[in-house]
């Protein structure tokens, strides 16, 4: 198995990062990552800076995996994430979906004890590892990390979990994959800028998918869903509806009408975040409808 340090990180997908290690398909690749914070916030004393912002969501990489050129898309399985048991979120004034409502900026440190997050004296939650962000170099600009895109990124998707598959586009030789920001637990939307933001471990492999579709897209137990990200909620839902619809039509086969009224009938239009400089949406097709249809 590869192993990967969490002090090889990278704060945009790029072209211009050299690649911190090469795998060929299929290797087992473990992953250490930093929090989103570069764990500058350790305890309730330590307060988010501005000067902090250049260091905000490390993704440890880029990994190069071999063999795979642009026009490919990635498969990466999510097979284990492993989190520490300390937990940080920071509340700063002025940001996020709730910027009106928050009162002094604060750094609050969970504990994780059990498989639970341990909010309160009276209130623990049970873990569910996710990855925030997760992607390949983007075909035009480089993007930081803190922005989710076609390339995947800051997708802040908590279905990309362990036992999840991701979908992500190959731009560059190698397709550059990082990845970082694991969130022990966090909701739909992230609506106060943060999860449970957290250092961990995450192991994954890497290959060609032997199938084309629209990404970034996540498969899980449940549900293949597709993801875009955009200024405003509208554009995503255009975005990801687009994506469904071309998936049902080009890899499915079914008309367009019968593709939209299936959409209509069992696809879920979710948040994933909207706090990020642009807003990503999910769009959930159940795996049980799509193999009743034949795939794949
Ligand atoms: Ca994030
Ligand atoms: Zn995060």
């Amino acid at each position: 198995m590869h192993k990967l340090t969490r002090d090889k990180v990278c704060y945009a997908m790029s072209a211009e990062n050299d690649p911190v290690l090469r795998v060929a398909a299929g290797e087992s690749i473990c992953i250490q990552t930093e929090d989103c914070y570069s764990g500058n916030l350790k305890t309730s004393a330590d307060m988010f800076t501005k000067q902090m912002w250049p260091m905000v969501n490390p993704a440890t990489g880029p990994i190069f995996i071999e063999g795979t050129s642009p026009g490919d898309v990635l498969r990466v399985k999510i097979e284990r994430i492993d989190v520490a048991d300390k937990a940080v979120m920071n509340l700063s004034a002025g940001m996020g979906a709730l910027a009106e409502r928050i009162g002094q900026d604060e750094t609050v440190v969970m504990s994780i004890r059990d498989g639970k997050l341990i909010v309160s004296d009276t209130l623990s939650i049970p873990v569910q590892p996710m990855i925030g962000v997760i992607g390949t170099v983007p075909a035009g600009e480089a993007v930081p990390n803190g922005t989710p895109g076609e390339h995947g990124g800051n997708m802040d998707c908590k279905e990309i979990a362990a036992g999840a598959t991701v979908y992500l586009p190959v731009n560059t030789h190698g397709a550059l994959l990082s990845l970082g920001d694991l969130h022990a637990v966090m909701g739909d939307g992230e609506v106060c800028v943060c999860g449970a933001e957290v250092r961990g471990e995450v192991t994954v492999t890497a290959d060609i998918s032997p199938v084309s579709l629209p990404t970034p897209a996540v498969a899980n137990a449940e549900h293949l869903m597709f993801i875009g990200s955009a200024e405003s909620l509208d554009d995503c839902e255009s975005i990801v509806l687009d994506k469904a619809h071309r998936f049902l039509t080009c890899n499915v086969g079914l008309g367009a009408n019968e593709a939209a009224r299936l959409m209509s009938l069992v696809g879920e239009l979710r948040v994933c975040q909207v706090v990020d400089p642009l807003k990503t949406m999910k769009f959930m097709l159940p795996k049980a409808v799509l193999a009743c249809l034949g795939w794949p």
